[in-house]
């Protein structure tokens, strides 16, 4: 995959050069970096995002966040850090090592497995409904658990873990609301060895409590229309959390 930094930030890219090289990355595609000196967005309800990533085969599924990459180029893939991310280049940089990891990986699920990707994106947007707010951190479904791991591995690897958990012990020290707080006390505690498991496989076990609720949900989206995913993507939403899935998706470990 060709990436390019796009900096109208204006901030030293070793950070995040350093990541790309570090980052296993697929064959194809093209990848834009965008260090934006805008602050993190909200979109749709969710964030502010430090960091986020879309793929533009599912730019129809997040056309808020696809419009801020389109005036830097094109891509096949975008990853976005915002000012509130890159204010951590001079003082934590395993942070932002962690954040921009992080995003890399949403992009290899995106580009390796998109049935897994856009699985998790339904089940990541409707699980808290689904749940009856039992599951109201999103952070908890399996796509983010594993970008977490990846980016916290990346961070190691680069600057070993004494440093990355003394970053993540200051930050949450200085955390100033009490949901940052739990967030890196819950990234400090993260052992990073990735799953064994496939994506698909936990994102099914991870939705399967809540089937019922999930295909009710989903089929009510279909009939509205009100989901774009759904809408032009999912042609059998009963089959969506079947374990082994129902239309032969090959499982990668
Ligand atoms: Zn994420």
């Amino acid at each position: 995959m060709s990436y390019v930094i796009e900096n109208p930030a204006g901030v030293d890219t070793t950070v995040a050069e350093q990541v790309l090289q570090s980052a296993r990355l697929p064959e194809d595609g093209r990848l834009m970096v965008l260090l934006s000196p805008k602050h993190a967005p909200s979109l749709g309800g969710g964030g502010p995002y430090l960091g986020l990533m879309v793929a533009d085969r599912f730019r129809h599924c997040a056309p808020g966040a696809a419009g801020i990459f389109d005036p830097f180029g094109e891509w096949d893939y975008a990853v976005g850090l915002f000012q509130e991310a890159l204010d951590y280049q001079h003082d934590h940089p395993e942070y932002l090592t962690f954040l921009l990891a992080h995003e890399l990986d949403h992009v290899v699920v995106a580009a390796e497995t998109p049935e897994d990707w856009m699985l998790s994106d339904l089940v990541h947007n409707y699980v808290r409904d689904a749940s009856g707010d039992e599951i109201v951190d999103h952070a908890a479904t399996p796509e983010e658990v594993q970008a977490d791991k990846a980016g916290k591995a990346t961070a190691i690897s680069i600057y070993g873990p004494d440093p990355v958990d003394e970053t993540l012990r200051q930050l949450e020290l200085a955390a100033d609301t009490g949901s940052r707080r739990q967030r890196f006390r819950y990234l400090r505690a993260l052992d990073p060895t990735p799953d064994a498991t496939s994506l698909g496989t936990r994102t099914r076990h991870f939705g399967a409590p809540f089937r019922d609720q999930l295909d009710k949900l989903w089929s009510e989206a279909k009939t509205s229309g009100s989901d774009p995913m759904i809408d032009a993507l999912v042609t059998d939403i009963e089959a969506l959390l079947d374990d082994p899935p129902r239309s032969g998706g090959e499982e990668n470990g």
